[in-house]
């Protein structure tokens, strides 16, 4: 039999010339995601093995330990989700919703809006309250919150990337357990970046990724439920509405069980797993303490600069840092330049900030002095060709 003969007619519209891939090298120094660590580049380019071959089980178990040190929890259901950031925050909502159950979203920035709009997919009736985009909720507002709505899951922000604002949790969960609800905590832009202790703050669930504090590309959703958490799972009356990332199903794999649920993404695992031994072999003090610094050192430079920075220093986060944008600049004229010119890519601001601030990121892999310099180097020379295209325009 022919070629020919065998194969239906080959549509051949699509097939164009394409050339091998060679992605532009990037320093990536806005909301994520950052550059990954080159180790774990290395355990990603690992040729994949089985998802139940008993060299990925123990890792399996390796990446669970560790995910608990950095978050420092003793949570047994504590896993990545295959999936980025936004399906731990949707398995949070999935797992620990029935309908009609009201959850409170405390909303400071555009995440606590993607909280509210997937809680409300999950038919929990929603109540919100708010606060202008750069600040961050007092102990008694959330009290009045609490006691106003009376919800059965309290969800935050711990590191707003759209404000930079790091929301302190002190006596939050005291609150949570005095008006019996759970503590729900979004720690994306902070995992790995920012002083996070979930047991000791009594958080009932969290969720975070993998391309900004913990030096990954993205592709992981880490998860965590804690006992309470896990009692609201056990007792509801209905299947969670989401096969794909129902805890329940997903522990019969990352727990003893080793059922096969869907098909790991090994490799993004391996990047996990040596991304997190990283962080442990650093020590989670020592790199939330290099964050630190440098926000500091960036912050200072910033300011001998003469730019404002959006977010009071007592409230700033040292993983994403907003700065505003001076009168007459445009920001998305300057960004391009420094993507264009140095492979510098730093954010754009986003909802109500959208044109009045940068978002610089100084996540994981990418919190280094050499970096924080090279940057100030870039705005102290670049940024007065702009100031100056304007003041020749006027
Ligand atoms: N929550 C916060 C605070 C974020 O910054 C992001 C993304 O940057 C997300 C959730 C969603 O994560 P992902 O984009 O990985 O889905």
């Amino acid at each position: 039999m022919s070629k020919t003969q065998y194969f239906p007619k080959i549509d051949r519209s699509h097939k164009k010339d394409f050339k091998p891939i060679s992605v532009p090298e990037r320093l990536l120094l806005g909301p994520g995601p950052s550059n990954s660590h080159p180790d774990v580049l290395r355990a990603i380019a690992q040729p994949p093995i089985g998802h139940l071959d008993p060299y990925y089980i123990d890792l399996m178990g390796e990446v669970q330990d560790l995910l608990r040190y950095v978050w420092q929890t003793d949570n047994r259901l504590t896993l990545p989700m295959s999936g980025t950031g936004s399906s731990a925050m949707e398995a949070t909502f999935a797992n620990c919703i029935e309908a009609g159950e009201k959850v409170l979203v405390a909303i400071n920035g555009y995440f606590g809006n993607r909280m509210a709009d997937m809680a409300s997919r999950y038919r929990a009736e929603v109540v919100t309250f708010e606060k202008e985009w750069g600040e961050a909720f007092s102990l008694a507002e959330v009290e009045e919150a609490l006691a106003t709505h009376r919800p059965v899951i309290l969800a935050m922000v711990h590191a707003e990337t759209s404000t930079g604002v790091c929301q302190p949790m002190d006596g939050i969960g005291d609150l949570c357990r005095k008006y019996d609800c759970l503590l729900l905590l979004d720690t994306v832009t902070s995992l790995g970046g920012v002083p996070l202790f979930l047991d000791k703050w009594k958080i009932d669930l969290a969720y975070s990724c993998s391309q900004k504090g913990l030096s990954c590309p993205p592709g992981l959703g880490p998860f965590t439920m804690g006992p309470r958490a896990e009692a609201k799972l056990s007792n509801r009356a209905g299947k969670v509405p989401n096969w794909y990332l129902d805890v329940s199903l997903l522990n019969q794999y990352w727990g003893s069980d080793r059922v096969y649920h869907h098909t790991a993404p090994v490799n993004m695992n391996f990047g996990m797993r040596e991304a997190l031994r990283l962080l442990a072999e650093e020590g989670i003090e020592n790199a939330w303490e290099r964050h630190r610094k440098n926000a500091y050192k960036l912050w200072n430079g910033l300011e001998r600069l003469g730019l404002v920075l959006h977010v009071p220093e007592d409230l700033r986060l040292p993983t994403l840092t907003t700065v505003v944008i001076p009168d007459g600049v445009n920001g998305k004229a300057f960004s391009s330049h420094l993507l264009k010119k140095y492979g510098v890519e730093i954010g754009g601001g986003l909802g109500s900030l959208a044109g009045k601030v940068w978002r610089i990121g100084l996540m994981g892999y990418n919190a280094t002095p050499e970096n924080v310099e090279y940057l100030l180097n870039l705005f102290d020379s670049e940024l007065p060709s702009f100031r100056e295209t304007l003041s020749s325009s006027a």
